[in-house]
């Protein structure tokens, strides 16, 4: 139930040190309908009576249940965000301080200049944009603001900017500030817990099997080696995942279990929305029913994390969106993201108040 003192949240089970990669997974047969619907018991059980994790093996079995068992799955998985979570859902708004122009070839990525898309270079924000930026995010009710850099990782000049503008944002909106500037030393993850940076984004996008055909300027490893750095730092991390760029249904619990390994505070669930010039322009999106099992299964997976809708929702799930806010979400980002538009603060805002699920800064059961 919210606010049960007795659950265990999810990155207090970790070792800051556990091995992240258990290796690849192998998905079991299918169950059958009433298979399935023992599974999935088994699995509430599991987490809302026991409060326990689910196995790897378990884990496994759910992702393979029949269709027409989903509805149950992310029935399940809205019960346990409320016992593990509580009602409440936390918004952010996100701000692209500088845009394009990016020397890595992430291949979702319409911010390489290494492919030849629509979105072009543009320098640092001046600090007066970014604070307007912030207040706009501050009066919808947000509690988050996220600074992203489209950058391997920064430079000193880069750090710089983000050291000062970190303590202003703070100052001036009383929001939490987030950072996503890529690939960080130890001295500039201790560097940027001095200016109140909370939470760090390094997103891990997706299995480390499946990584090598995602990008190759740099490796999954040394994402992970980031995520190590921002927790040892002290930061909250926040690790995202990249869902339909051509990975199998068992990668996709590796990538669950990998994450679940390293504890994030919050992970972004992105859909890839395929970017005009990149090399993944022509994959096709994911289904709306694909989708919503995926994000049970991220919440069963994870069950004490922040999961956050993020980019692609809208071409994704599309009617669905209210659904998967019963199917595990506890968080949104809401305005535009990097490179494409969302939809409006205000549809996200009605669609909240119908589902009676209160704004506010997640405190949980953490
Ligand atoms: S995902 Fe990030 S690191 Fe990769 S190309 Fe885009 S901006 Fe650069």
């Amino acid at each position: 139930m919210p606010g049960d003192a007795t659950v265990t949240p999810t990155r207090s089970t970790v070792s800051l040190r556990a091995p992240v990669d258990a290796g690849p997974v192998v998905l079991p047969e299918a169950p059958d309908p009433a298979a399935a619907r023992r599974l999935i018991a088994a699995a509430a059980g599991a987490l809302l009576d026991e409060h326990r994790q689910l196995e790897a093996e378990e884990l496994a079995a759910l992702a393979v249940v029949p269709d027409q068992s989903v509805t149950a799955l992310a029935s399940v998985a809205h019960e346990v965000r409320l016992a593990w979570c509580g009602p409440t859902v936390e918004v952010e708004g996100i701000l692209s301080a500088k845009t394009g122009g990016c020397p890595e070839d992430c291949h979702f990525c319409a911010q390489s200049s290494r492919f030849d898309t629509p979105v072009k270079a543009t320098p640092f924000l001046d600090t007066d944009e970014v604070l307007a930026a912030a207040a706009e995010v501050a009066a919808v009710g947000a509690t988050e603001f996220c600074i992203v850099l489209a950058v391997r990782g920064p430079d000193a000049r880069t750090l710089d900017r983000i050291l000062e503008l970190v303590p202003l944002v703070r100052q001036r909106t009383g929001l939490n500030v987030a950072v996503s500037a890529g690939i960080l030393t130890d001295e500039q993850a201790l560097r940027l817990v001095v200016v109140g940076v909370h939470r760090y984004n390094p997103n891990l996008e997706t299995a480390r099997s499946f990584f090598p055909q995602v990008g190759t300027t740099h490796s999954w490893d040394e994402r992970a080696e980031t995520c190590r750095r921002v927790l040892d730092a002290g930061m909250e991390l926040c690790c995202g995942a990249l869902v339909g760029m051509g990975e199998s249904d068992a990668q996709r619990v590796e990538l669950l279990l990998q994450l679940r390994a390293l504890g994030p505070t919050e992970v972004p669930v992105n859909f890839l929305n395929p970017r005009p010039g990149t090399p993944f322009a022509d994959r096709p999106v994911v289904g709306a029913w694909e989708a919503i099992r995926w994000i049970a299964l991220f919440r069963l997976a994870l069950p004490g994390a922040i999961l956050r809708y993020a980019g692609g929702r809208e071409v994704t799930l599309r009617d669905l969106q209210a659904m998967g806010m019963t199917s595990g979400i506890n968080a949104l980002i809401v305005g535009n993201y990097l490179t494409t538009l969302g939809r409006s603060t205000a549809a996200d805002l009605t669609m909240l108040a119908a589902l009676r699920m209160p704004v506010g800064a997640f405190t949980g059961t953490l």
